[in-house]
């Protein structure tokens, strides 16, 4: 953001949050009271047999939200990250040590990561972006007010191809905002990102407004960009979980789930991503409403899950079937390019097809700034995790090329993923979708040909 003299700032961002007014004219995000994650560590640790995982599932099962897998223990000899609480680190750390389970210390002060990752900002900072959506730094993490208002900015730019409107209130009443970029025609594919359904994933949201505005904008020597854009019609919705999201802001940074209340349990949220109505409720989900994959008491419990579910629905599945070719869910950490099914072990039919062009497009990731990303399925590669979007996205609207993608990085920084790697991680993710969609855009007109052949 620009500091120019003159330029406007917004009190209203800050009008519930006089305490957080910092010394002088600066103001310290986040203004209201947080969980403190000071002397928090975060550990690697290498299971090498059974009894290492069991171990780690019996710890979990005695520390409780002390001790949070950030990458879940699975199999012998993969890798499992955990953060631990400051008063259950000198009760673990020997334990470990006594079986032999080795770890790395990613971490030994995770409050200092999370400070590194947003840096005060001075008033004058604070710009109003509708008036002008250029003011938007694309290499700095944004409030959900700030992300709004940039998008509703968005509308004079970009007509008339394009439109911003909610597709629906959340829990907490904010109106979840999407873009949609291109002519609406019934024969234009649509590809469809979504990002931050779990709250903490900020590098996700981050990087589909990165390519929101290279879609908008792209560079006049850009031909691909220009033909991407005029070929399909693109819906983007950069944060799809604006409650949580909002929460990693005032109050938990590390905050994953929805914000919705239980009847019967004082613990809030549900996992939007074990939420969505296919095979919900099977392997990798918790029926505990204080357990991070908690999935709900019913599919599409959530306001967040069911928006996105009408609005597929309506537009793609019921009046416009077979426009949706490309279905993306934006999340992170870990570096994988990940394939239905989440649910069971086995795979779709047309998994080659879809590891192919997963393959290619995390080449061209790789290319663009040297990450390498893993392509497989989320059973095989990650883990077991029912009612997950993409399997949704696969299973019940048939779109064959449907992904989760696990952004930046692969555990060092974790969910706290300094801003220095919003535009890499963005330009990267770009390279990708170009690579997907251009892939797709052949084969459907390969199909096309085929077609008119046999007619
Ligand atoms: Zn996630």
């Amino acid at each position: 953001m620009g500091t120019e003299p003159g330029m406007k700032w917004r009190r209203r961002m800050f009008s519930d949050s006089a305490s957080g007014l910092g010394i002088g004219n600066e103001l310290a995000y986040p203004p209201r009271h947080r969980t403190t994650c000071r002397v928090h560590h975060v550990i690697r640790l290498k299971p090498k047999h059974e009894s290492h995982l069991q171990l780690l599932k019996s710890l979990k099962n005695k520390h409780g939200e002390q001790m949070e897998f950030w990458r879940k223990p699975t199999i012998p000899l993969q890798d499992v990250d955990v953060r631990l609480s400051p008063e259950v680190i000198p009760g673990i750390l020997p334990l470990l040590n006594e079986s032999g389970l080795l770890y790395d210390v990613m971490t030994d002060d995770l409050e200092s990561l999370v400070s590194a990752e947003r840096p005060k900002r001075s008033v004058a900072d604070v710009v109003d972006v509708t008036e002008s959506p250029d003011n938007f730094s694309l290499s700095s993490y944004h409030t959900y007010d700030e992300i709004s208002d940039w998008m509703d900015g968005l509308i004079d730019k970009c007509k008339p191809d394009c439109d911003v409107f909610s597709i629906g209130d959340t829990y907490e009443g904010r109106p979840m905002k999407i873009i949609r970029i291109g002519k609406e025609s019934v024969r234009r594919p649509v590809i469809w990102i979504d990002a931050g359904i779990h709250a903490r994933e900020w590098i996700a949201p981050a990087t589909a407004i990165y390519i929101i505005s290279k879609l908008i904008d792209p560079d006049k020597s850009d031909r691909i960009a220009r033909v991407l854009a005029s070929r399909y019609t693109w819906y983007i919705l950069p944060v799809a979980n604006p409650d949580g999201y909002d929460y990693t802001w005032t109050m938990d940074r590390l905050w994953r789930k929805t914000r919705s209340h239980h009847k019967y349990s004082p613990c809030r949220g549900v996992d939007g991503n074990r939420n969505w109505d296919f095979h919900w409720g099977g392997e990798g989900t918790s029926d505990l409403p204080c357990n991070e994959d908690y999935r709900g008491d019913e599919p599409f419990s959530e306001p967040e899950t069911r928006n996105i579910a009408r609005l597929v629905f309506d537009e793609f599945l019921l009046t416009l079937q077979g426009r949706l070719a490309v279905y993306l869910s934006l999340h992170s950490y870990g570096q994988y390019w990940l394939t239905p099914w989440g649910y069971t072990y086995n795979v779709p039919p047309d998994y080659p097809d879809l590891v192919h062009l997963g393959t290619k497009a995390t080449e061209a990731m790789r290319r663009t700034h040297g990450s390498r990303y893993q392509v497989g399925s989320s059973a095989r590669i990650l883990y077991l995790a029912a009612g997950g979007s993409d399997d949704w996205a696969k299973g019940v609207l048939g779109v064959k090329y449907s992904y989760t993608v696990e952004l930046c990085d692969t555990g060092r920084h974790g969910f706290i993923l300094p801003p220095h790697y919003i535009t890499t991680t963005g330009d990267e993710m770009l390279e990708a979708t170009r690579s997907l969609s251009l892939s797709v855009l052949r084969e459907r007109r390969r199909a096309a040909r085929k077609r008119r052949r046999y007619t």
